[in-house]
């Protein structure tokens, strides 16, 4: 017997292929509401999406995000961040690269708050 969240699991990674293949058809509203509806299956089963997905889509407007087609990747040496710009609302994501992963990162920053 497959878990609740196992079932959520399954069925928000069918809604990202989903959202890709309309994507790449230039759907843009019905690519929306496939991450839109992944996200609602993910809180509704208290699933935190995967840190792969989660940086596959626009938090602002729940577009997928492809580089090339949907948004554009630039690497900032000097933060050390890859940011994301979304085609679609312009909103800009950012997050670190290289080594660190997100609880290191996260480390070194208190540690510089401090
Ligand atoms: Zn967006």
């Amino acid at each position: 017997m497959l878990s609740k969240k196992e079932i959520a699991k399954k069925r928000i990674e069918k809604l990202f292929e989903l959202a890709e293949e309309e994507l790449r058809k230039g759907n843009l509203e019905r690519t929306k509401r496939y991450i839109y509806l992944a996200r609602k299956i993910g809180m509704k089963c208290q699933y935190t999406l995967p840190r792969e997905l989660k940086r596959k889509f626009c938090k602002k407007c729940n577009m997928l995000l492809i580089p090339g087609i949907s948004c554009e990747v630039r690497l900032n040496k000097k933060t050390k961040t890859i940011n994301i710009k979304c085609f679609n609302c312009n909103y800009i994501k950012r997050y670190p690269y290289g080594k660190q992963d997100r609880g290191e990162f996260n480390k070194t920053r208190r540690k510089i708050e401090k």
